[in-house]
C-alpha cells in the first residue's frame, strides 16, 4: 500500500515536471517536491497542458517580456482590476509566467545566448500580455485613472505599441518559432 502510494506520487512529480506546475516545483526545489505533488494532485489533473514544445528567446527579449508582464500587474493594480466582479487579469497565470521566465533565465546553459521556455509558459505569458493590450486598447485600463488629463493618452498609446511589439515574440502554437521571425531590437 505504501509502495503504491510512493509510486503514485513519483508519477505525479514526473507529470508535474512537464506541466505548468513545473514552475512552482522548480522554485521550491526537489526537496519539497513530493509533498507539493501530493497536495496538488487535483490541480494538475485540471490544468495539465502539453509543455513538450519549447521556444527560444534571446536573453534580452526574455528580460523585455518579464518587464512587460510586470507592467500588466502594475496596470491591473492602478486600475483596480482585482476589485472588479470579474477581473480581466488572472494573477496566478501572470505569476506562473513571470516565475517561469525567471527560472528559465536562471537555468540558461552556460555559453548560450538563448533562454528556452516551455510552450506552456509561452502561452501563459502571451495570455497575460494580451490582457494589457486589450484593456489599454479599449480604454478600460489607463496609465493613470485620476480623471485629470495630463498626457495619459500618449503614455497609453506608447504602452499599447510596446506590448503589441512584445507579443510578436510570443507567437501562438500554430506559428513558427520566435527567433527566426524577429531580430532583437536595438
Ligand atoms: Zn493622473
Amino acid at each position: 500500500m505504501v509502495e503504491q502510494l510512493h509510486a503514485r506520487i513519483a508519477m505525479i512529480v514526473d507529470q508535474m515536471r512537464r506541466s505548468p506546475q513545473t514552475v512552482t516545483l522548480s522554485y521550491i526545489g526537489d526537496d519539497g517536491g513530493t509533498e507539493v505533488a501530493a497536495a496538488m494532485m487535483v490541480r494538475i489533473q485540471e490544468r495539465e497542458r502539453p509543455a513538450s514544445r519549447r521556444e527560444a528567446l534571446s536573453l534580452r527579449v526574455a528580460g523585455r517580456i518579464q518587464a512587460a508582464l510586470a507592467q500588466v500587474i502594475l496596470f491591473a493594480e492602478i486600475n483596480s482590476d482585482q476589485q472588479k466582479p470579474q477581473p480581466a487579469l488572472d494573477l496566478a497565470q501572470a505569476g506562473e509566467a513571470i516565475s517561469g521566465l525567471g527560472l528559465a533565465v536562471m537555468n540558461m546553459a552556460p555559453g548560450t545566448e538563448y533562454v528556452t521556455i516551455g510552450a506552456d509558459i509561452a502561452a501563459l505569458a502571451r495570455d497575460t500580455l494580451q490582457v494589457l493590450r486589450d484593456q489599454v486598447r479599449t480604454g478600460v485600463w489607463t496609465s493613470c485613472p485620476c480623471g485629470e488629463d495630463h498626457g495619459q493618452a500618449e503614455a497609453d498609446a506608447q504602452v499599447l505599441s510596446a506590448v503589441s511589439a512584445d507579443l510578436l515574440f510570443l507567437p501562438s502554437a500554430a506559428e513558427p518559432a520566435v527567433q527566426t521571425l524577429i531580430p532583437v531590437r536595438p
